[in-house]
């Protein structure tokens, strides 16, 4: 097989995994061949502009991950060699349309082998290429200790799919991995290794509607992930049933849920709530339901909280108002504590960076609260 073909057919493999990259959109804008499309990504959650070259180095897989389009069922099966891989990573980077790596893998018979594989690619980039670069490599399921240490003195950032929030739910998905053992003590050990000073970030991914997990169950795992690990950050990724897996006749999970979990792993992570107060934003099925604003939906069942009085609450109260984030409430902080300003109208809050609309019912004003758009009462 050609290494184009090889290079498309694992990128595509490697499309279900969610790392902060988004499919290259307009790749004829950024001088991009068409060809390339199935393989380079842009970073959507970096703060500087990237382009990713996301593949698997094998698609060939021992495990029987219902969902998983590479599980052992496969049939159209390739891998690449890590000089091949290695030399295509710099080939595309010389040219310009790449500037960064996530390479992932199947597991092809031992995990430690595959490992081994994936580690002699991202030596070959930054020893042989010299390649500087960003570099995230995917800790596989079963792999040893020490490789996964390895990994963590060539990568800027090491993953670990979760995938499920709990050994039960773990169960519904596949037989052949051992949640705890397999997938949850690699993770740990990527703690031990950023804790130790020999890795720079760790992230996981959880699957949504596979198995039959609750938003709550959500929430709860990405609790107990930040509060005893140094996980960076968790990503999710809305089921989407692939034909010729067991699940190809599941129905596909709402965009939308992964959208809300990302609003509620910000709430949790950046804003500083607590669980119990992302709780309220839930129904009595503990999900989001439709709320397509979970802030607007937590602070809309929490009244005892609101209004909040914009020229005399902490950063905390500030912080639970729909349209208020953490750059406005410093903003707000700042200018009131150096410039001794009290602010008066929600002109003044929308020039200090306030999302005035979703703002208006849960703050007051000098004593003044707005009922609706456009009147104080
Ligand atoms: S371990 Fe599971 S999810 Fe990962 S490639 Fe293999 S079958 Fe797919």
């Amino acid at each position: 097989m050609a290494i184009l073909e090889k290079l498309q057919l694992l990128g595509n493999a490697a499309s279900w995994d969610s790392c902060g990259g988004v499919k290259q959109k307009s790749m004829k804008k950024a001088g991009i061949p068409a060809s390339y499309s199935g393989f380079v990504y842009d970073c959507a959650n970096s703060a500087e502009p990237c382009r990713l070259m996301k593949v698997l180095q094998s698609n060939s897989c021992i495990h029987d991950c219902k969902y998983c389009i590479n599980n052992s069922s496969r049939k159209g099966k390739a891998g690449l060699e890590p000089i091949e891989l290695a030399k295509s990573f710099n080939s595309l980077e010389k040219a310009g349309y790449v500037d960064g790596l996530f390479l992932s893998s199947a597991v092809t018979g031992e995990a430690d082998r595959t490992a081994e594989k994936m580690i002699k690619s991202a030596r070959i980039l930054r020893e042989r290429f010299h390649f500087k670069g960003y570099m995230h490599l995917k800790v596989l399921p079963t792999m040893s200790k020490h490789l996964v240490f390895e990994m963590a003195s060539l990568a800027n950032r090491l993953s670990v799919n979760l995938e499920a929030t709990s050994k039960e739910h773990w169960q519904e998905l596949g037989s052949t991995k051992n949640y705890l053992r397999d997938l949850q003590q690699r993770l740990l050990w990527l703690d031990e290794a950023k804790r130790k000073g020999k890795l720079t970030s760790f992230t996981t991914q959880l699957i949504l509607g596979a198995a039959e997990e609750t938003d709550l169950d959500v929430l709860k795992k990405m609790k107990w992930l930040y509060e005893n690990t140094k996980l960076h950050r968790t990503y999710f990724s809305a089921f989407q049933p692939i034909r010729g897996t067991a699940l190809e006749k599941q129905q596909p999970e709402k965009e939308l849920r992964e959208y809300q979990l990302y609003q509620s792993d910000w709430l949790l992570r950046v804003y500083g709530f607590k669980l119990r107060e992302v709780k309220l934003g839930l129904n009595e099925e503990n999900m989001f339901g439709n709320a397509k604003d979970v802030k607007m939906a937590i602070a809309a069942n929490n009244p005892n909280q609101f209004p909040v009085d914009v020229n005399c609450a902490s950063k905390e109260d500030l912080l639970r108002v729909p349209g208020i984030g953490p750059k406005t409430a410093g903003k707000i902080l700042e200018e009131r504590q150096h410039w001794n300003r009290k602010f008066r109208s929600f002109k003044e809050l929308r020039k200090a960076g306030v999302a005035v609309r979703r703002a208006m019912p849960f703050v007051e004003l000098e004593g003044r609260r707005q009922a609706k758009l456009g009147s104080f009462c």
